[in-house]
């Protein structure tokens, strides 16, 4: 029998465009999911405690939201927030700050703070973000690394998408300085790797050169497990305070966390030699940093249930979906491979109509720079383009995937994905009748 409460959750949800079919799908689906849905509550409760921790044990109090400008010298807030990072993260120092301002940039100043000339970045974990090649010069590219006279090799994986352990162990040679591993799949179709494998890497690289720089491209990957890479040896984990550990709060801003020689030579990198970590005015966003980075253990978590919550649905409907829907979660991305142009471009403007900003702006297809394919990308996001918001993009091309993830909270995630499959039925590109076989 339908009870009341049933009843008006489904009218609300039919208010938003959602028909009675996919709404009574999703709760199906959800109910199967409870056990996933609780170890990621687990994990995030784990988590706060761990952020709850660091900042009690950094005394952060009101004074550090306080706004400074000019050089920022002795900037309390600054300071004490760089505090709470190393605490939670288990590092010796880090570098938080909204001038630094993205992911890219956090990875472009690791990078270039610790390589010199004559010095090899090896990535023993096949190609590296798309950004990042402009980075390190694999396409040339004004004030690349390569520029700088830094060589770069790189390591294929293994067919599994895992380490060629033999042949990473012929690419280190004595020119080797840092060694770069990406935690999260991004837009390529290997696994991410979860912190446990990336501690092995880190662990047969170090046997055999305990002298090399351990870097860990940590963007997505934060507060997904209860530890981070630099539990397990990585000198330097580097994320993007637009994606998780900013929490949907921070409105700019990247992190470096590490050693402290490390640490500082970013510092000398990020603003100028002599000056270091010294100067970098906080102007006034520190409380949404505290805040954010509070937040961002159940932000996470809500992303997380978004992610599996959209395998399992799209895998009940007959799509490819990576990771599956039973597998475990090393980051926050979800890729559906849809087959059609019209899929991909449905699902799409089905994320954007879910929004709280920008619902009624219809998504179209388009030549971004840098892509080789027109690229649709959906965000009605509080913060531009940022990815810890629900958004999904699609490039036009074979085999028409579309990779999505975030969500604040787990009910907009949810919103988010029964309207991409309300648009993919009611432009006709899917059959609801599939379903209810
Ligand atoms: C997002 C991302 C980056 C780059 O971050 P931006 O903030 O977009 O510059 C680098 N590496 C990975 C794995 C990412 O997901």
């Amino acid at each position: 029998m339908e009870t009341k409460r049933n009843t008006e959750m489904k009218e609300i949800y039919n208010s938003l465009g959602i028909s009675p079919e996919v709404w009574e799908l999703g709760q199906e689906t959800e109910k199967a999911l409870s056990e996933r849905f609780r170890e990621f509550d687990e994990t995030a409760e784990y988590n706060q405690l761990k952020v709850i921790h660091a900042m009690q044990e950094n005394r952060v109090s009101e004074g550090c939201f306080n706004y400074a400008s000019g050089y920022g010298y002795s900037d309390q807030g600054r300071d004490t927030l760089e505090k709470v990072y190393a605490s939670a993260f288990h590092t010796e120092a880090a570098l938080v700050r909204p001038q630094i301002t993205c992911g890219t940039h956090a990875l472009a100043i690791a990078l270039a703070a610790n390589l010199r000339p004559g010095d090899e970045l090896l990535s023993p974990v096949g190609k590296p973000y798309d950004t990042l090649e402009e980075v390190i010069g694999i396409r040339p590219s004004n004030g690349s690394l390569a520029e700088y006279g830094v060589t770069y090799r790189q390591v294929e994986l293994l067919p599994d998408g895992y380490f060629d352990y033999p042949a990473i162990e012929a690419a280190l040679n004595e020119r080797t300085k840092l060694v770069t591993i990406q935690r999260s799949k991004g837009y390529q179709t290997r696994p991410s790797y979860s912190v446990e494998k990336i501690g092995e890497l880190i662990a047969f690289i170090k046997e055999r050169r305990p002298d090399v720089i351990c870097m860990v491209d940590n963007c997505y990957g934060e507060f997904v497990e209860r530890i981070e890479p630099s539990d397990v040896g990585a000198d330097m984990i580097v994320g993007s305070l637009i994606k998780n550990p900013g929490g949907g709060l921070a409105p700019i801003g990247g992190y470096i966390a590490g050693r402290e020689d490390l640490i500082e030579n970013c510092a000398y990198r990020l603003t100028s030699p002599g000056l270091g970590r010294e100067v970098g005015a906080s102007l006034g966003v520190m409380q949404s940093f505290y805040q954010g980075f509070f937040l961002a253990p159940t932000v996470v978590a809500s992303a997380l249930k978004g992610a599996v919550f959209a395998a399992n649905i799209y895998e009940k409907l007959g799509f490819p979906v990576i990771p599956d829907g039973r597998e475990s979660r090393h980051d926050i991305i979800q890729a559906v491979t849809l087959g059609s142009p019209e899929a991909v471009i449905a699902f799409c403007q089905g994320i954007q109509a879910a929004a709280p900003v920008d619902s009624y702006v219809t998504p179209e297809p388009w030549a971004m720079p840098g892509y080789d394919s027109d690229v649709i990308m959906a965000a009605g996001a509080f913060v531009q383009g940022s990815s810890i918001e629900l958004s999904a993009d699609g490039p036009i091309k074979p085999p028409y995937a579309v990779y999505f993830q975030g969500g604040l909270t787990w009910y907009h995630a949810k919103l988010g994905i029964l309207k991409s499959l309300q648009c993919m039925i009611d432009a006709g590109v899917i059959d609801i009748r599939k379903i209810r076989q």
